[in-house]
């Protein structure tokens, strides 16, 4: 059992305030991936948990108990840096096992724990090799070996493969989330890469500007953004978004985002009032919530599309509409060419509305 709470944690570096009054549980075997941009405040936050970085206030719990207190060394904690940080003169064997003889583990059951790991890590064959001889992929499972090796009650992991090529990347994303299926440790994960954070998490926990955005599972921040920074730091190509005016037009709900008006169900009218969003409203919607047709349909407006960008699967599509352009995801080559004249509606089920001043959602969900 191991789960990790932080209560009221802050923290400030000279005048910077990286961490804001941030609030969390991490529920035993949980695997949660803190995402955001760089300089958010992730990292210092996980090392606080970690113990390598002291906060200003707050508590940190572990399995209900305050740890924010003792040394990194007695919170049974384990650590896995981006840069590896093995052992360079030490086979791999013994970087595995120089966390286990340290605590004065005996010879059997270090040589039992050293094998079994490098099963699970696929690295039995390199156990008599040096950190140099091996691939980037390697050390650092490696590296995740010697962090597991303790059987810590909980695991942390800072941009544990950021600096592996594309393809690597994706091999590792599997081999640990097969590792946390297998190992089921509590963990935490930080990344500023989205992609990484959708596929590992049990839940993501966004963060800007040391100020938890949203907590959920990859589902919920993908469908339900928070506010507008969540929204338009998850998923790619980003969301469209735009300043919106709402009006009611022919028994239906009319968007018009400058020259461009859509219509929506008539619903909307009502659950905006209902939730007094009198003010500025922004409207988002993915490229896969803007629906294109070569014929004219009803709620369809006339469109043209200015820009390609072929995915292999499917396609981007740049789109005017009126004076505002709109990307749009259609089927591989459903657009022939830049140029062409389409038609575009928007999907009500995938259209999110928000407060523009203070970016929040209002959390309107229409039907399809
Ligand atoms: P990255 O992905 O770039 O590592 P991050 O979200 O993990 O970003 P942190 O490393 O936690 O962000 O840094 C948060 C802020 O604290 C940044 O403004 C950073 O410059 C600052 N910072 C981090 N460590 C220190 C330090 N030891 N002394 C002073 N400022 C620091």
């Amino acid at each position: 059992m191991a789960e990790i709470e932080l209560r009221h944690i802050d923290k400030h570096f000279g005048p910077v305030h990286v961490i804001r009054d941030v609030n969390l549980t991490v529920k035993d075997k949980e695997f949660v991936v803190f995402l955001g941009p760089s300089g958010c405040g992730k990292t210092t936050t996980l090392r606080a948990i970690a113990g390598l970085e002291e906060i200003d206030s707050g508590d940190i719990l572990l399995d209900g108990r305050p740890i924010q207190n003792l040394r990194a060394a007695d919170r049974d904690i384990a650590f896995v840096f981006q840069n590896y940080a093995l052992y360079p003169h030490f086979t791999v064997y013994e970087n595995l096992a120089f966390p286990l003889r340290a605590v004065g583990t005996s010879r059997d059951a270090v040589d039992s724990t050293v094998r079994s790991v490098g099963r699970s890590l696929g690295i039995s064959h390199l156990l008599r090799a040096r950190p140099s001889a091996l691939s980037g992929g390697d050390m650092q499972r490696v590296a995740i070996g010697r962090a597991l090796v303790r059987r810590p009650k909980a695991l942390l992991l800072d941009e544990p493969i950021g600096s592996l090529d594309a393809k690597l990347r994706e091999q590792m994303r599997i081999e640990l989330k097969r590792l946390h299926y297998e190992n089921g440790s509590t963990s935490i994960y930080v990344t500023h890469d989205q992609v990484e954070a959708m596929s590992l998490a049990d839940r993501i926990v966004v963060m800007n500007d040391g100020v938890l955005q949203q907590v959920g599972t990859p589902t919920e921040v993908y469908l339900h953004p928070a506010n507008l920074f969540v929204a338009q730091f998850i998923g790619s190509p980003v969301m469209n978004i735009a300043a919106a005016t709402v009006s009611e037009a022919d028994g239906l709900a009319q968007v018009s985002l400058e020259d461009a008006n859509f219509e929506l169900p008539r619903e909307l009218l009502g659950m905006l009032e209902q939730k007094h969003a009198a003010g500025d409203l922004s409207l988002g919607v993915r490229p896969e919530g803007v629906l294109v047709s070569h014929e004219a349909r009803p709620g369809y407006r006339p469109a043209e599309a200015h820009l390609i960008q072929p995915f292999g699967g499917f396609d981007i599509v740049d789109l005017r509409v009126g004076s505002r352009t709109l990307r749009a995801r259609t089927s591989s080559g459903y657009v022939d060419k830049a140029g062409d004249r389409v038609f575009a509606r928007l999907d009500p089920a995938q259209a999110h509305f928000f407060d523009t001043r203070s970016g929040a959602s209002l959390d309107i969900r229409l039907a399809g």
